[in-house]
């Protein structure tokens, strides 16, 4: 069986934006005028089409499928294995969490010639 790919609808989608920006479940319910019940029926509907558990796996998955807030979008359900150069905003963050220290980088080669 292939894979179902993931779209958010409107509501979704308003309530990915703003856990995205960090809300909780309570501050989404009450920002978009529904019952806190809602909110966590349409985060755990999200989760499950996601693939992932809970909340916290969703923002990740969130930030590797950022088409997802876009009207329409199939997004791939699970989340990447890292490292990932999918080039998304959480991928790129992992792999700059792995780089060296900035001035190890920008050492020169010491004692040549
Ligand atoms: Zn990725």
């Amino acid at each position: 069986m292939e894979p179902t790919g993931v779209t958010l609808d409107k509501v979704d989608r308003d309530v990915a934006i703003l856990l995205a920006a960090g809300d909780d479940p309570k501050i989404v319910a009450d920002h978009l005028d529904m019952a806190l019940s809602t909110a966590y029926r349409l985060i755990n509907g999200m989760c499950a089409r996601a693939h992932v558990a809970g909340r916290a796996k969703l923002l990740i998955w969130i930030l590797q499928h950022p088409g997802c807030l876009f009207k329409g979008v199939i997004s791939v359900p699970g989340l990447h294995v890292q490292p990932c150069e999918c080039g998304s905003p959480y991928c790129l963050g992992m792999i700059a969490a792995q780089l060296p220290p900035i001035d190890e980088m920008l050492q020169l080669p010491t004692g040549a010639d």
